[in-house]
């Protein structure tokens, strides 16, 4: 488990070390493409609990992006059988960094409008990805168009 801090706040995120397996393992499958998917969990108090993570059923990737649909279906089956919310999203930049880009922001911006994710203030995990795995993780919250950073591992 790995817990971190938002920068300037007491807020903090909790992500399962089963989470980031899955991701590290969705991650060097696309590669070198990005690979992406869907974060779930529970918020209690000032902590966000990242629990599981599910691949998108519907995806575009290329080495610079990573588009996703929302299936509801899959998002109802999934709350109804691990009892999890949805609280964000995660995908990997193949050049090896995990700052965000621009158009992360604009698609962090459109997921917090979006109505079946219902969910202002959306998580972005971004892997920096290798041909060998991850290199590292930041782990973003995205509050009124911007990101706030919750940190690294
Ligand atoms: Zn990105």
């Amino acid at each position: 488990m790995v817990r971190l801090k938002l920068t300037d706040k007491e807020w903090y995120a909790e992500i399962a070390d089963k989470v980031l397996q899955a991701i590290d393992k969705v991650a060097k499958e696309a590669y070198p493409h990005e690979g992406g998917g869907f974060l779930f969990g529970r918020y209690d108090g000032l902590t966000v609990y990242v629990t599981y993570m599910e691949k998108p059923i519907k995806y575009r990737a290329t080495r610079y992006s990573f588009e996703r649909d929302v299936d509801e279906k899959q998002f109802e089956r999934i709350q109804r059988e691990h009892q999890v919310h949805y609280v964000g999203e995660w995908h990997s930049h193949t050049n090896g960094k995990s700052q965000y880009s621009s158009r992360d922001i604009r698609s962090m911006a459109e997921i917090a409008e979006y109505e079946t994710t219902r969910i202002k203030t959306p998580l972005l995990l971004i892997e920096a990805a290798s041909k060998n795995g991850a290199k590292g993780y930041t782990l973003y919250l995205y509050d009124n168009k911007k990101l706030l950073r919750y940190g690294h591992c």
